[in-house]
């Protein structure tokens, strides 16, 4: 891996659709135990029923050094109670953000934990991209979930996933179709509901923007102050 994608003199920040506070552990967002990070930006635009159309925008969020996201996911899953299987992107487009992910899920990897990364892009266009950013994305990421979100193709029965033309890509020996299969078997389809340090609602395991505006509708009485909400 070249010192440009492990930030070298001339680190790219990570825009993060949401603080650093709001990181903790689901069981909604792919196998195990997860902590997502959502991204801000989105070029792809694959759909107008995004289920997070608020971090569509490449300007907002917050910035963060790679490291230090690493190091917020590290002391997350150390003194949480649950135990942390790895991390999950999601956005917003984690592509748009390939350099400065490449190291975060690179040192994850390294520490023992699996990644996981959703794009609205298949595998094959990104693998044709012929990208040293992208291609060194695809080699620190264990799962990919790929391909646009198409609205009449939404199926409520699919594992981790909104549409039946999206694919789960094992692209390491970390998992196979067997063990994701057993994982969902065990988890079962579900969704967790949180609010962060940040004063931040979190919905995650929802793959239809429907079904997460009702359910934030129906939190949001509960929070005493203004915040955003997100899922996935
Ligand atoms: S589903 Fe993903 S790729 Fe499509 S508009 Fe939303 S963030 Fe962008």
């Amino acid at each position: 891996m070249g010192d440009d994608l492990r930030q070298g003199p001339q680190i790219t920040p990570l825009r993060l659709a949401h603080s650093l506070g709001s990181l903790r552990p689901t069981l909604h967002n792919g196998p195990g135990w997860r902590i997502g990070i959502w991204v801000q930006g989105c070029s792809l635009l694959c759909t107008d029923q995004c289920l997070n159309s608020h971090f569509l925008a490449s300007d907002g969020g917050h910035l963060y050094k790679p490291a230090e996201v690493t190091a917020a996911i590290l002391r997350v899953a150390s003194i949480d109670f649950r135990p942390v299987e790895g991390v999950t992107v999601l956005g917003g487009e984690p592509t748009d953000q390939a350099v400065a992910l490449v190291p975060v899920l690179h040192d994850l990897q390294e520490a023992g934990f699996t990644t996981m990364v959703y794009t609205g892009s298949t595998l094959s266009a990104l693998r044709l991209r012929g990208e040293p950013a992208i291609d060194a994305l695809l080699a620190a990421t264990d799962l990919l979930v790929d391909g646009p979100f198409i609205p009449k193709l939404y199926d409520e029965s699919l594992p981790w996933r909104g549409s039946r033309n999206q694919r789960i890509h094992c692209l390491t020996q970390r998992y196979d179709d067997a063990a994701l299969t057993a994982a969902y078997d065990r988890q079962g389809k579900g969704y967790s509901i949180s609010v962060g340090t940040d004063s931040i609602l979190s919905v995650s395991g929802l793959q239809e923007r429907a079904a997460a505006k009702d359910i934030e509708l129906g939190c949001l009485h509960f929070i005493t102050r203004e915040g955003m909400a997100h899922h996935g």
